[in-house]
C-alpha cells in the first residue's frame, strides 16, 4: 500500500489538540509505518503540500487563517476537523458575545493584573483579527469531524487508522473499544 501523507495544522485554537494528538505515545510507530507526518507546527516546512490527510484544530479568526483554510482545503483529501473549537468555535468563539475592540481593551489596557502601561500589540507579523470568529465549515467543506474539548488520544488514533486503511471511521466504535 502507497505511503499517505498526513499534515497537521493550528489556526485558531490553544494547542491543547495538538497536545492530544502526542498523547497517542508509541502508537505513532503505527501511525508511521503507513505514513508520513510531512506538515505540523513541529515540522519544518513552509509551503502546505499536497496530503492525504489534514487535521486542522482551532477556528477562523483572520484573514490569513481563511486564506490558509481554503489552500488546505484545497491541497488536502480528507479534511479532519480536530476538536470543539474547529466545528463550534468553542473556547475561541467566546470573544464574539463582544465588539473586538472591547475584548482587545480588556485583554491589553484595562486588565486588573495591567500596571497601567499595557498597549495593544501591533507588530505586522502579528493577526489582524476579524470581528468574529467562525468555524472551518463555514469557509471550507470539512470531511471529518474529530469533537471534544480536546478529542481524547484514543479517538485521534482510532480515525487516523481507519482512513490511513481507506475505511470510514465511526466515532461509536471507539465508545465501543473503550467501555466494551
Ligand atoms: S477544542 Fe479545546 S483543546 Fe482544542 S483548541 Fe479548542 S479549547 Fe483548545
Amino acid at each position: 500500500m502507497e505511503r499517505k501523507k498526513i499534515a497537521t495544522v493550528w489556526l485558531g485554537g490553544c494547542s491543547g489538540c495538538h497536545m492530544s494528538l502526542l498523547d497517542i505515545d508509541e502508537r505513532i510507530l503505527d501511525l508511521v509505518k503507513m505514513a508520513d507526518i510531512v506538515k505540523s507546527p513541529i515540522v519544518d516546512g513552509k509551503d502546505f503540500p499536497d496530503v492525504d490527510i489534514a487535521l486542522v484544530e482551532g477556528s477562523v479568526t483572520s484573514d490569513e487563517h481563511w486564506n490558509e483554510i481554503k489552500h488546505i482545503r484545497k491541497h488536502s483529501k480528507i479534511l479532519i476537523a480536530l476538536g470543539d473549537c474547529a466545528v463550534m468555535t468553542n473556547v475561541t468563539g467566546m470573544r464574539n458575545y463582544f465588539p473586538l475592540q472591547d475584548v482587545m481593551d480588556t485583554a491589553y489596557l484595562n486588565a486588573i493584573s495591567n500596571d497601567g502601561e499595557g498597549k495593544a500589540p501591533n507588530h505586522p507579523a502579528l493577526l489582524k483579527l476579524n470581528d468574529k470568529v467562525v468555524p472551518l465549515q463555514e469557509v471550507v467543506n470539512v470531511d471529518v469531524v474529530l469533537p471534544g474539548c480536546p478529542p481524547d488520544a484514543d479517538t485521534i488514533f482510532y480515525v487516523l487508522m481507519e482512513l490511513l486503511n481507506d475505511r470510514q471511521p465511526n466515532l461509536s466504535e471507539v465508545k465501543k473499544l473503550k467501555y466494551g
